[in-house]
């Protein structure tokens, strides 16, 4: 028989014990009803989403979980961004993130040029497309909030390059570095983007306004990240015969989606931030369901809560993924579909980055031959039937139960 497959995705779940929080982790804490229901019907487990002890990126972590080797598939951070704005690149184009930053006397003063709008970021860009000639084609482009993307194009033979992202403020950019003779060209046409790039952005009227309202002006672009096209031996969707979806609102993991294949869908309020609509991503999954064999839930905020060190945020972002996941249960025909629930790394509030921690693991479903587990939380996914697995596993569990895979020998 065949079921369909939704793998929902908490990013940054897995967390070690916090203090304020009575010696809990932040999942452990979390009143999740919905989500503890799920662990007793089902299986629970750890996954390693690359090896034990290495802490992974979101980019190559989700790798990792659709099946690729992220050490042959990876080849940059920069390549997925531009992915997930929307743009259709080349074979042979060069990606890159990009801040708008606060520079003043030549220092950072702020690497997110106090978190400018999405629509003022667009705008900025739109002027910087217009107005910046450069002896290569490039595409440069808003993202979410202070972020965008720049594409060289046809320069990926120089993806050996650096950043001018000094990573703290009150520092002056850092010199993009290279590493050979096709990525110093490279960082030429850098260094003369980023500085026709501040000349267009100084006195454009956004940032008139923004000082006369006393804001951080975006007069300075960080660049980082260098990607160029991934080696993905085939798509996910021809490898498992599938028709898959994914519901991401996060541009780096909309990318990585995308190049495997996956239709990618971000409903309306879904902003991969602390004020993203949970619910909406739920009814999309709902609504997906009914054309799609799989489909991939990405959520966001439980890494960004990791990050800031907020154990109590973090726990209201996973009592949030709960009812988000409550209400899919509730919508669809469980016996007649695998669920999957992890996240892609751990984001330790104390280590406020991602750690080479294992990740808890839930599938339920039809099929699934429950273990005696009775909530979901790092200490009692290490006493499931599932075990201790490589994220690289967890797709091929699920395609299993879902009946998709097929026999090896006679
Ligand atoms: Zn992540
Ligand atoms: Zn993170």
């Amino acid at each position: 028989m065949k079921r369909k497959g939704i793998l929902i995705i908490l990013d940054g779940l897995g967390d070690r014990p916090i203090e304020e929080l009575g010696g809990k982790t932040a999942l452990e804490y979390a009143n999740t009803p919905n989500m503890d229901k799920l662990a007793k019907m089902g299986i629970l487990g750890q996954q390693d989403p690359i090896v034990p002890g290495k802490p992974a990126g979101s980019d190559t972590a989700h790798l990792a979980i659709f099946g690729y080797d992220p050490y042959q598939t990876y080849r940059g951070r920069g390549f997925f961004e531009a992915l997930g704005v929307g743009l259709d690149l080349d074979e042979d184009d060069l990606a890159f993130r990009v801040n708008f930053a606060t520079i003043e006397n030549g220092i950072i003063t702020d690497r997110r040029a106090g978190r400018i709008s999405t629509e003022e970021a667009h705008e900025l860009a739109k002027a910087i497309q217009e107005n910046v000639k450069l002896p290569v084609e490039f595409i440069f482009v808003g993202a979410t909030g202070h972020r965008a993307v720049l594409v060289l194009k046809g320069m990926a033979s120089g993806y050996k390059v650096g950043e001018n992202d000094p990573h703290v403020e009150g520092k002056p950019p850092h010199e993009f570095e290279y590493g050979d003779e096709e990525s110093k060209k490279v960082v030429e046409i850098l260094e003369e983007f980023v500085e026709k790039a501040h000349k267009v952005l100084e006195h454009h009227q956004i940032n008139e306004k923004r000082k006369k309202e006393g804001k951080p002006v975006a007069n300075y672009l960080l660049i980082r990240g260098a990607g160029t096209y991934p080696n993905i031996p085939m798509k996910f969707t021809k490898q498992w015969k599938v028709k898959a979806a994914a519901v991401v609102a996060t541009a780096l993991v909309k990318g990585v989606a995308r190049a495997i294949g996956f239709d990618v869908y971000t409903p309306e309020g879904a902003t991969g931030e602390y004020n993203t609509d949970a619910m909406a991503k739920a009814k999309a999954v709902v609504e997906l369901l009914k054309d799609y064999d799989f489909i991939f839930l990405h959520f966001k905020p439980t890494d960004a809560a990791g990050h800031d060190n907020n154990p109590k945020k973090k726990v209201e972002m996973i009592e949030r993924a709960d009812e988000m996941i409550g209400y899919i249960v509730e919508s669809i025909d469980l016996e007649n579909t695998v669920i999957a629930i992890t996240g892609d790394h751990s984001t330790p509030c104390e280590v406020k980055n991602h750690s080479g921690d294992p990740v808890p693991l839930l599938i339920v479903g039809g099929g699934v031959r429950a273990d005696y587990t009775e909530s979901f939380g790092e200490r009692e996914c290490m006493r499931g039937g599932i075990g201790r697995v490589r994220g690289k596993y967890i797709v091929p569990i699920i395609m299993d139960l879902m009946g998709r895979t097929e026999k090896f020998g006679a």
